[in-house]
């Protein structure tokens, strides 16, 4: 099944989480066949949970930390998370690694937290301009791939990965599809039968074009889906591609 996938990042107040969802599962209403997800921000996870708990929308976090409990200001623990209804968290988001410096070791061991206590994390994976430039793209995502799973034996049932090119996140500026189809087949061809996402300048206009490459499994999608109607139709298109 297709996962599309909204992240909030650091956008909406509880009010405006409510406001939202109550709009978006009357647009959604009736949608069958793919796993719709929203990311709101922590803050949110509350009421979202409050509204989404008899839905078939899930709900997933942008952020966790390793450890259970204990001596780490600011942090959130997935038994957190757990309570508050979170099935999925997204790992390693490319502003997670370059602007709050997350490493491949951290990143690591969040996701084999995640695993541990059941929470299915969507490990983000891209390379920047100048990797693409210089002919790197599928070494970065292979070293990143490498790195985030170290020590870990198959696990492509138990996690989604995010191709999100960092050039790409919130630039307006997508990838080609078809490039980033060569990109998705390589990380099937090193992980095996895992579903990949595609994120970075995704809207209602062209996920479909996203959505037809045969190694797209789904979307993670940041601006676009901050608007209900918008991120109602991207969901929509998943649909019409498998019809
Ligand atoms: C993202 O942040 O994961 C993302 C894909 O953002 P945008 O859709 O805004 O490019």
């Amino acid at each position: 099944m297709k996962l599309i996938a909204a992240n909030w990042k650091m956008n909406k107040t509880t009010q405006e989480t409510k406001d939202y969802l109550e709009k978006f599962l009357g647009l959604v209403e009736g949608i069958d066949g793919v796993d719709i997800l929203i990311c709101p921000p922590f803050t949110s996870l509350c009421v979202a949970w409050e509204i989404l708990k008899d839905s078939k929308v899930k709900l997933g976090a942008q952020n966790c930390h390793y450890e259970q409990k204990g001596a780490f200001t600011g942090e959130i623990s997935l038994d957190m998370l757990k309570d508050l209804g979170v099935s999925y968290v997204i790992v390693g988001h490319s502003e997670r690694r370059w602007i709050f410096g997350e490493t491949d070791e951290l990143i690591n061991k969040k996701i084999i937290a995640c695993l541990e206590k059941g929470i299915r994390p969507i490990l983000c994976v891209g390379e920047k301009i100048e990797d693409r430039e210089a002919g790197l793209t599928l070494k970065v995502i292979e070293s990143q791939l490498k790195l985030a799973l170290s020590g870990l034996e198959d696990v492509s049932d138990k996690i989604d990965v995010a191709y999100e090119p960092v050039w790409a996140i919130g630039s307006g500026n997508p990838a080609m599809p078809e490039d980033a189809q060569l990109v998705h087949s390589y990380i099937k061809e090193l992980l095996g039968k895992v579903r990949v996402l595609y994120g970075g300048s995704v809207n209602p206009k062209n996920a479909s074009d996203f959505l037809c490459m045969p190694d797209v499994d789904g979307l993670l999608v940041g601006g676009a889906s901050l608007d209900p109607l918008s991120f109602a139709q991207i969901v929509k298109a998943s649909c019409a591609d498998k019809a």
